[in-house]
């Protein structure tokens, strides 16, 4: 396929364009995308329906083989595919840590069984997947996990402790490091995948400040895992785990699509809340100024997102450069939410009732959760200290992952 614009890219727009109207349902225009948070909540029929589309076509990873129901698109094309979704307001209903982190690395690490089994699920958005990694003894210093895998001759057992699992209690299946030898640090960590619908685990949620339960304290107790499931050899799951940290990070702000840009603009906002001078312009000259700043910094963040997936074409995939993107994307999503607080005045600090709009209700929230962008994937001084030492070669005085 094509790769870059002109004739071939025009005709496939064309085809995406009739596609996506002749299967998107005119019910879900412009609503928002229920599968974000993984819960298993009921669809609508005309949910289930696109999602159904979607999966069958692959276009929901437009760029994964097609070989395993992915689109097999070119990146130019699955841009197009996204600016085809985006005029018809339809949302992408694949998705999840399935699609964002396990999928890219199984591609990568799996066997050609273990892709055939868990891809096309993923594919189709029928399976929802939970990331075993951090422990209560084990964050930043994901190596020092303890949760141990004792071999049983066909499967390995399972004991130990998981804690922030985000959608523990929606998923189907857990991408989990293990501990198979506790002589060793680092090469004592094996990648292994289960099924969380058995009688070893356990889930229990962990109420958010932001209001919601976004993740769980995760136990296993005799929990099980098919031989065929452990991801490349015993004790070399740390390579992997790395690979999946950095799909994760490119993931949260890729293209600038965590970035939060959901709803009205900061400016609309503004305008609204702080009014506007004789010229039309927002009152406050110095929230203007700073408004302008975050502007530009957050379309050179897309654009510098774009390029380097344009210069990424061809090689393995994201490297340490995603934490310098994940620092520099989740810098700018604290501060979009800081500013609409701040423009919303008290309006932006109501929890509950009538005084306050839906949006307000929502900045609050949002406020909120935005502190955990800068510690999930890594926390932002994690991030720096990657940058360190494997950027700009600066001496390695941590064991950080
Ligand atoms: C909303 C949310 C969802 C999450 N979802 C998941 C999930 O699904 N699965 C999962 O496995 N984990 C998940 N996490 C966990 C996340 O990866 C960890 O919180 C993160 O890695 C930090 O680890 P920690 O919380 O143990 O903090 P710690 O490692 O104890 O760090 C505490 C503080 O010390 C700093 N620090 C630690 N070491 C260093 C160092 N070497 N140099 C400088 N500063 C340092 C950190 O930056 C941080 O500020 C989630 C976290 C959040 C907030």
């Amino acid at each position: 396929m094509a790769d870059f614009g002109g004739t071939d890219l025009e005709a496939f727009r064309a085809e995406a364009r009739a596609w996506i109207e002749a299967n998107f349902p005119a019910s879900l225009k412009g609503k928002p995308n229920p599968m974000i948070r993984e819960e298993r909540a009921t669809p609508s029929a005309d949910q289930e329906a696109w999602r159904k589309a979607m999966g069958d076509k692959g276009w929901g990873v437009p760029t994964w083989p097609a070989a395993y129901g992915g689109g097999g698109l070119s990146p130019a094309e699955a841009r197009v595919v996204q600016q085809e979704l985006n005029r018809a307001g339809a949302y992408n209903p694949i998705g999840g840590m399935g699609v964002m982190m396990f999928g890219p690395t199984l591609l990568e690490y799996g066997t050609e069984a273990q892709k055939q089994e868990h891809i096309p699920p993923i594919v189709r958005g029928e399976i929802a997947w939970c990331q075993g990694f951090s422990e209560p003894g084990a964050g930043s210093d994901l190596a020092s996990l303890q949760t141990k895998a004792v071999d049983k001759g066909d499967h390995f057992e399972i004991n130990g402790q998981k804690i922030w699992t985000s959608g523990a209690q929606y998923a189907d299946w857990c991408f989990c490091l293990v501990r198979t030898d506790s002589t060793k640090k680092h090469e004592g960590i094996s990648f292994v995948l289960f099924t969380m619908h058995q009688p070893g685990v356990e889930v229990r949620p962990i109420p958010l400040i932001a209001g919601s339960s976004p993740f769980c304290e995760t136990f296993f107790t005799d929990a099980r895992a098919e031989k065929k499931d452990l991801v490349g050899p015993l004790n070399g799951g740390w390579t992997i785990a790395k690979r999946l940290l950095q799909h994760e990070r490119s993931g949260l702000t890729g293209a600038g699509g965590g970035l939060g840009s959901g709803g009205r603009s900061l400016e609309d906002l503004a305008k609204e809340y702080v009014g506007v001078d004789e010229q039309g312009r927002i009152a406050d000259a110095d929230l203007r100024t700073r408004l302008v700043a975050n502007a530009i910094n957050f379309r050179a963040f897309q654009q510098t997102a774009v390029r380097a997936m344009m210069e990424a074409k061809g090689n393995a995939g994201p490297s340490s450069a995603t934490s310098i993107m994940k620092n520099a994307g989740t810098q700018l999503i604290q501060e979009r939410h800081e500013m609409t607080l701040e423009i919303m005045g008290h309006q932006g600090l109501g929890w509950e009732g009538e005084d306050f709009t839906a949006e307000e209700l929502g900045a609050v929230r949002g406020w909120l959760f935005g502190k955990a962008f800068t510690i999930f994937g890594g926390s932002q001084e994690v991030q720096s200290n990657i940058v360190s030492k494997r950027i700009l070669g600066l001496p390695d005085l941590t064991q950080s992952k």
